[in-house]
């Protein structure tokens, strides 16, 4: 018998990936970072491989390492990487590092002389986002001594790459700007020398509405589990993740009996309260005191009050509801639950966040 548990179904993942892949004749990157948006990084990235996703794509150099020791043997990206980790063990375990600075890519330089390998690289510019990647300006140099690198046999340039700012905006004038960005960057490296086989910028919006977004390379997250990255279009995508409990104690209480730390809820009526062993340790935001939907007894209903580290109190009036009872947080809204989007609404945030929050080791992942 369980008491909370995060539902992950695998067939959704491998379904999303089947139709992302249908539309694109890139290769598909899977991005599995994030313990693949909360949804568990190695059986999300098998589901995908299984269903045809040719790459992996990952934040740190610890899950990409990771997913080689999982025996995951497909091309591997790593991207964001801070001074002074062990590279040679990625270039040793023929993971492919994102490079966006000279500082970087010197240090992938010196892993892969100690590796005694080539490094495998994807060269960064940055076409708007002002986060990770060689500005425009930058740009030229990075490209130059990549080029220098590449002829010695040092690294291998592999890729080319970018991340949009807002794909998601269908038809925001920034995403025509940095795709003529990001032609230039790549015409300006094919004069240097430097042709990278893979050039990529799409993330889910983008391969979903974008074609001319997709070069030789897609880089789908949220899609792949089943979430739309444009609010009020599915895509025919399927949520793959459901969190639910059972409800532990239920009690009636009169009307004016305060609920939860604080009392910010009173009960207006004689009405039965549900306790429901999920709190903010498991992924549930404190701010979703009072706010956040749950599907129990029949209905959707809010939260009864604060959030508290370990359980909610949901007031389900005079319905019948007993203990031990599913109350179901999110999930596909297949069954009339709410999804991570209704909670995203909710919260004032994406979906993306309501799923990657549900990675608590205490609450186990079970495969659908
Ligand atoms: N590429 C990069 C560099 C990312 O950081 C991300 C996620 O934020 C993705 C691709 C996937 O984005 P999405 O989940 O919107 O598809």
């Amino acid at each position: 018998m369980w008491q909370a548990e995060v539902r992950v179904d695998l067939d959704a993942i491998r379904d999303n990936v089947a139709r992302l892949r249908a539309g694109t004749s890139a290769e598909l990157m899977a991005v599995v970072k994030g313990d693949g948006y909360g949804h568990g990084m190695i059986p999300s990235a098998r589901a995908a491989l299984d269903a045809g996703a040719d790459w992996l794509g990952v934040c740190t150099l610890d899950e990409a390492l990771t997913l080689r020791r999982a025996g995951i043997t497909v091309p591997v990206l790593a991207w964001l990487l801070a001074p002074g980790l062990p590279l040679h063990e990625a270039v040793a375990a023929d993971v492919d590092l994102g490079a966006g600075s000279l500082g970087l890519l010197h240090e992938i330089i010196a892993a892969a002389q100690r590796a005694a390998r080539p490094a495998r690289v994807h060269l960064k510019i940055d076409t708007g986002l002002s986060r990770g990647g060689a500005t425009p300006q930058d740009w030229p140099a990075l490209v130059e001594a990549a080029a220098k690198a590449q002829s010695d046999g040092t690294v291998e340039i592999v890729g080319g790459w970018s991340h949009f700012v807002y794909a998601d905006a269908l038809g925001h004038p920034t995403i025509d700007r940095q795709l003529s960005v990001f032609h230039d960057a790549l015409e300006l490296a094919a004069r240097a020398g430097v042709r990278p086989r893979y050039r990529h910028i799409a993330n889910s919006a983008a391969t979903l509405t974008r074609p001319d977004s997709h070069f030789d390379l897609v880089r789908p997250g949220l899609a792949v589990y089943g979430l739309s990255p444009v609010p009020g279009e599915t895509f025919g995508l399927r949520a793959a993740m459901t969190a639910r409990a059972r409800v532990m104690l239920t009690k009636r209480v009169p009307a004016g009996a305060g609920v939860s730390y604080g009392h910010t809820y009173v009960t207006d009526r004689e009405t039965t309260l549900a306790v429901v062993p999920l709190g903010y340790a498991d992924g549930i935001p404190r701010h979703a005191s009072n706010i956040g939907p749950i599907q129990l007894a029949g209905r959707v209903r809010r939260i009864a009050g604060r959030v508290c580290m370990d359980q909610v109190v949901v007031d389900c009036g005079d319905d019948p509801v007993t203990e031990g009872e599913i109350a179901t947080l999110f999930g596909s809204g297949a069954h009339g639950e709410p999804t991570a989007d209704d909670w995203a609404a909710a919260l004032d945030t994406i979906n993306y966040e309501v799923v990657t929050r549900f990675g608590s080791p205490r609450v186990p992942r079970v495969y659908d």
